[in-house]
């Protein structure tokens, strides 16, 4: 970038969080590797000796795809899935070859070069797409390799089954793919009384034996917890390996992974009456001791996401509006003088899950984690 002097502004990494020093940082995030290793072996359990990959779309679920990446290849993970091109690339780079990388969203038209280069393997989601990897594979005088998603019934991504039907008729279709999986994907495995489930396994089942014989793939996270019938040739988990429960409404039977918590940036009491924060939405009944900590809508905290912080195991609500980088607490439930400047309170942790917080802001743990902003400081443990 130039300004009118021609002077150059060095292009440098402040926007990733993990170069924030933790004394410079606002509020810090802690990524438990360990934790995350445990639960790919809770789910590599269950599976009963199906494999297992590791699903690292939007930054590895906001926690950092490479170190998520490195630390499942300690537990023998070779496969893992990201949503875009860039994503792959990028992975691509961090991990080296190796470890298969799949595209799950496909490759936009004219990218194909691109992603054989970096060494990547499409998920297949149209027949457009189909046509377009033979003829990289046929210019490049070579095989190459890819999945073919098919919509058993979400109508997202993947080939319909009346195109199925059409590539099933096309002699040489397939030619120069070499095809590692055929996949599907579930629309309702957190619901598993659902029959949408049986529903799409029983379509998956009559559309991919219409396809060249490939391993099968269909459960995610939650569709892993459907049983023995969903788990195929390869299981896809992503939000389970991150601490979110894949079974909502029953006990979570994964580890927790972060951690996240803001620093206090002042304190302050005040009077009866005094109005709190953007717009005065709440004002003190009585003499009120505050908190403004250093985390706001700007590091992904939700404006409309009511919630509270902790301060070791005492719960401290959020006052007023949440602001761009900062939240008001009432601390009147703690000693006076008991939270000063630079101490910290926990927004996610052993007082409130991801999926706390996510019940909090009417969304689900998938959000709250890709929103986690890139002002925190990260700190990995456990790798
Ligand atoms: C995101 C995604 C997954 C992983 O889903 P989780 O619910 O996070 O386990 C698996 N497969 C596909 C096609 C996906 O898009």
């Amino acid at each position: 970038m130039n300004d009118d002097t021609g002077r150059e502004f060095p292009a440098h990494e402040a926007s990733s969080g993990s170069t924030v020093s933790e004394a410079a940082a606002g509020a810090i995030l802690t990524v438990d590797l360990g934790a995350i290793r445990e639960n790919y072996r809770r789910l590599k359990a269950r599976l009963n000796g199906v494999r297992c990959a590791g699903v690292l779309k939007a930054d590895g679920y906001g926690l950092g795809a490479a170190q998520v990446a490195s630390a499942l290849a300690k537990e023998g993970c070779d496969i893992f899935f990201v949503a875009l091109l860039g994503e792959g690339i990028a992975l691509r780079k961090a991990i080296g070859p190796g470890p298969d990388i799949f595209v799950l969203n496909g490759l936009p038209p004219g990218s194909e070069p691109e992603a054989a280069a970096a060494g990547l393997c499409p998920v297949i989601n149209s027949a457009t797409q189909l046509k377009a990897w033979c003829e990289t594979a046929r210019g490049m005088g070579q095989s190459l390799p890819a999945a073919v998603q098919v919509d058993s019934g979400m109508a997202r991504l993947g080939m319909a089954p009346r195109e199925v039907e059409a590539v099933a008729r096309e002699a040489g279709a397939f030619d120069g793919i070499d095809m590692r999986f055929v996949m599907s994907h579930l629309a309702r495995a957190d619901e598993p009384q659902q029959a949408a489930n049986e529903k799409q396994r029983r379509e998956f089942e009559r559309l991919r034996k219409m396809l060249p014989a490939a391993p099968a793939s269909l459960a995610n996270s939650s569709g892993i917890f459907l049983g023995p019938a969903y788990h195929y040739d390869l299981a896809r988990p992503g939000a389970a390996l991150y601490g979110v429960n894949p079974t909502p409404g029953e006990p979570n039977p994964m580890l927790s992974v972060i951690k996240l918590q803001a620093k206090v940036a002042q304190t302050r009491q005040v009077g009866a009456g005094a109005g709190i924060g953007y717009g005065h939405t709440h004002h003190a009944d009585g003499p009120l001791g505050l908190a403004t900590i250093s985390l706001g809508y700007g590091d992904g905290w939700h404006r409309r996401a009511a919630s509270a912080a902790w301060f070791e195991g005492v719960q401290l609500p959020f006052v007023g509006r949440v602001s761009m980088d900062s939240i008001i607490l009432d601390i009147s439930a703690l000693p006076a003088g008991r939270l000063g400047e630079g101490d910290l309170v926990e927004l996610i942790g052993p007082s409130q899950s991801v999926d706390d917080a996510a019940g909090h802001a009417g969304t689900i743990g998938y959000e709250i984690l890709t929103s986690l902003g890139a002002r925190f400081h990260r700190r990995y443990i456990g790798g």
